[in-house]
Formats: structure tokens, C-alpha cells, sequence
């Protein structure tokens, strides 16, 4: 970064997002102007090329939940080249890595790493061909939720902050952290802020279905608690052909699975968002046997905890019900309320939305309604709430509308889908532009 830079930078003025800033900033002015926009985007156009490579060999190489050794090798070393100080096993396979540069605030930027099992579909070249032993079982496993891409983003904008270091000053605390579902709780476990420090502010993105060239940020709650159930009813297995000697489990997972969504249709209050979906029934071995046991498993997801309450009351009454009518044995019942719904500090959503509006298009940067999905990087905002968590596209915009909408749905397959494929480099390119633009505009000198 040239020195007129930095002298420009200077003599920036206060302006008026600065009265939004949260007491903890020590930032003195906003350094999110026209030089600094040529500036990222010369570095990004640079070395995409290479950072593209780095996304297509983390989508090669999908790693589970908690097994992103690999991963997290990779990530590790790229930092330390970057000069972070970096603390490997936070969380089983999640790191930290400090980066120190004068006195100012303490900032985090976080990654997931984790992958899928799934089968990959899309036909990419370079798409996930990786199979693994997952509970017992073989399983292929796929980026299919654009995990790889997050941690594309982040090595890139690491490389991008370090580069422009004279133009920020505090502290940066890149955490990659394992399986998004869980994953955050167990850095939580390891004291993650106890050892490295509460951030000032903390950022993370999420990408999904829709145009590259876009931002949302969502002020306030922005997605849904998620809870979720396993169950395991218990028949009296026999001979198909005669039922009335067995107590089919397979009857009992059948009637579960569809009474499940009386209690969303009739249960839960009318104006409040709330889902149950099952996403696995394992039962039986061939067609004229009745086995003796059925399982079923799903996901609750909600935005209101009292609605929570109520969804994951209604899926064990129900089992218990359905059990009762079969005159079963007991059913093995495990109903869990699991990840926090992740909260955007609004004044800082306000003032992040502000700076990126100046170094993307402002059109493509705006304030979008919450998300039904979960992740778990609220955990981490058990420990402190200023924090804007925010979402990027990864299809060409030619696939949707000026609302934004898809004009194709088909076209367009979402987070989870096995033809889920991020358009490399203009996903990466907005994703890096973004993130380092929230970074700098709360840690400028
Ligand atoms: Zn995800
Ligand atoms: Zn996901």
C-alpha cells in the first residue's frame, strides 16, 4: 500500500457511521473510500488465480465433521507463511491464528471447514470423488455446502489484510473452526476466548443461492435455532405374511413421520416460522420381513424459543403416542434442542453494510429478511454479541431476477444438494472483497 494512501487516509474525515461504532473501537476514521476500493480490488484480481486453485483442492479433498485434518494442515501453514501465530487442536480439528499489529481492537474472522456425506453430482472436474468410513458405515463426502469456499476466502483475505497492514492496526484472530454443527460449541469447551481473548467484533460469512456478485446482511436474528430428534421404535419383527404375530415398527416410523406435521400445522402458533423435517428412516432388510425396529431421524429448526419449545414437545408426544397405539415396547426417544440461532449486531450490520456499499456494487449489497438454516457460530456469541455474520452468492446473477429471486429454481441448487456448485472465482472475489472491507472498517488507523 503507497504511502499517498496511508497520508490520504489520514486525513479522512469522521463521517457519520463512526457515531454508530460500538465503545470498544478505538477506530479513528473510515478508510473505506475510492483508493482503497482500486486498491483490493487490484490485490483480489492478482491472485485469484491461485486463490481458486486453493478452493478447487479443498473441494477435491471434502473432509467430515471433525476429521478436517487436512484441511486444517493446510490452513494452518498458509497462515504461519502469512506470519500468524497459530494454536492447532482448538476444538479437536479447529485452529486460531494471531496476527498482532499495534494497539487496537481485537478482531475475528471465522471459517467452518467441514464437508458433507454426500454423494457429489455437479460433474466438476474437479467434483469430490472421496469416500470414508462414517458411523460404521462407507459414505462419499462432498463440499456441499460451501465450506470450501469459506476457507478459500479466508486464507485470501488474510493475505489481502496482510498485505494492507499499514492501513489497520489491532489484533486478528482467524479461527477455523470444525463441523458446523458442533463445532463452535467445542472451541467453546476449549476456552478459545479464555486463552486468545473476547473479540471486539467478529465477522463470518455463509455462501448460498444466489448471484455471485451479492451481499445480504440480515439485522438482527438472521437464522433459526435448530434442534433435532433420533428415534428408535420398537416392534416384534416375524414374517410378512403374517403381521398379526409381529408389531411392525415399520407401521409405527410411517405414522410418526406424517402425524409429525399436524404438530406444525396445528400446533404451532400460525405467524411463527417453524419446520420439521425428517431426513432418515432406516428400517428392515427384505420385502416379506417385518423387522423388529424402525429409526427415524430429523431436524426442528424455529426462530422464537417458546416455538422451539413447543415443536420438540410435539415430536416426543407424538413418538410416545404412536407408540402407545401399537401397544409397542418403549421406543428409544432422544428429542435435543441444539444450535443457537446467530444474532447481527444491528448498528454494526448498519455500519458494515455502509462500507461495503462503497467498495461493491451498492445495489448488490443490502439487507435481506433471516434465513431458516442454523449454524452454530452462535456459540461463540454466548461471549460477546458484536458481531455481523453475513451471506454471499455463488451463481451467475443471469439466473435471477431484479428481485433477486431465481428464475429457475432447478437452476440453482441450494446449500446440501449434491449439484451444488459455487462459481469459483466471482464467488471467491466478492467473498474476499466483502470480508476484508467489514475488517479494515472497524481496525483503520
Ligand atoms: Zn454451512
Ligand atoms: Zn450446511
Amino acid at each position: 500500500m503507497s504511502q499517498t494512501f496511508l497520508s490520504r487516509l489520514a486525513r479522512t474525515s469522521l463521517c457519520g457511521v463512526l457515531a454508530l461504532a460500538p465503545l470498544a473501537a478505538p477506530a479513528s476514521a473510515a478508510p473505506i473510500n475510492d483508493k482503497f476500493k482500486s486498491n483490493v480490488a487490484s490485490f483480489v484480481s492478482e491472485h485469484i488465480d491461485d486463490w481458486v486453485a486453493v478452493y478447487k483442492d479443498f473441494h477435491a479433498h471434502p473432509e467430515l465433521g471433525l476429521e478436517e485434518t487436512r484441511s486444517a494442515g493446510i490452513i494452518a501453514a498458509e497462515l504461519r507463511t502469512l506470519g500468524f501465530e497459530v494454536t492447532e487442536g482448538i476444538g479437536q480439528t479447529g485452529l486460531v491464528g494471531i496476527l498482532r499489529n499495534g494497539k487496537g481492537p481485537l478482531v475475528m474472522v471465522r471459517a467452518d471447514m467441514d464437508a458433507l456425506p454426500l454423494q457429489e453430482k455437479t460433474g466438476l472436474d474437479y467434483a469430490s470423488t472421496v469416500q470414508t468410513d462414517w458411523r460404521g458405515e462407507n459414505t462419499y463426502v462432498m463440499h456441499a455446502c460451501g465450506h470450501d469456499a469459506h476457507m478459500a476466502i479466508f486464507l485470501a483475505t488474510a493475505q489481502t489484510l496482510v498485505d494492507m497492514k499499514k492501513d489497520w492496526k489491532g489484533t486478528l484472530m482467524f479461527v477455523a473452526q470444525p463441523a458446523e454443527e458442533g463445532g463452535a460449541s467445542k472451541m467453546m469447551a476449549d476456552d478459545i476466548f479464555g486463552k486468545f481473548g473476547v473479540p471486539d467484533y467478529g465477522f463470518a460469512l455463509h455462501v448460498g443461492p444466489s448471484a455471485y456478485d451479492t451481499v445480504q446482511i440480515v439485522k438482527g436474528q438472521m437464522n433459526s435455532f435448530a434442534g433435532g430428534f433420533d428415534i428408535v421404535f420398537n416392534g416384534i419383527g416375524g414374517h410378512g405374511s403374517r403381521p398379526s404375530t409381529t408389531i411392525d415398527p415399520i407401521m409405527m416410523a410411517s405414522k410418526f413421520v406424517v402425524d409429525l406435521q399436524s404438530v406444525v400445522s396445528r400446533e404451532k402458533p400460525e405467524q411463527e416460522f417453524g419446520v420439521i423435517s425428517v431426513g432418515a428412516i432406516q428400517a428392515g432388510s427384505a420385502g416379506n420381513i417385518i423387522p423388529d425396529t424402525a429409526r427415524v431421524r430429523g431436524t426442528v429448526r424455529w426462530y422464537k424459543p417458546a416455538v422451539g419449545e413447543k415443536l420438540l414437545a410435539g415430536v416426543k408426544r407424538t413418538a410416545e403416542a404412536i407408540v402407545a397405539m401399537a401397544g409397542a415396547p418403549d421406543a428409544e426417544i432422544s428429542v435435543r434442542s441444539g444450535g443457537t440461532a446467530v444474532f447481527n449486531d444491528p448498528d454494526l450490520s448498519e455500519k458494515t453494510l455502509t462500507a461495503m456499499s462503497k467498495v461493491l456494487p451498492a445495489d448488490k449489497v443490502y439487507f435481506a429478511a433471516p434465513t431458516t438454516g442454523s449454524e452454530d457460530y452462535g456459540e461463540f456469541l454466548k461471549a460477546f454479541s458484536n458481531s455481523v455474520y453475513f451471506r454471499v452468492g455463488v451463481y451467475d446473477p443471469a439466473l435471477f431476477d431484479e428481485t433477486g429471486a431465481p428464475l429457475d429454481v432447478l437452476k440453482v441448487p441450494g446449500n446440501h444438494s449434491p449439484f451444488f456448485a459455487p462459481v469459483p472465482a466471482p464467488t471467491i472475489e466478492t467473498g474476499v472483497t466483502a470480508m476484508t472491507t467489514a475488517v479494515v472498517n472497524v481496525m483503520a488507523k
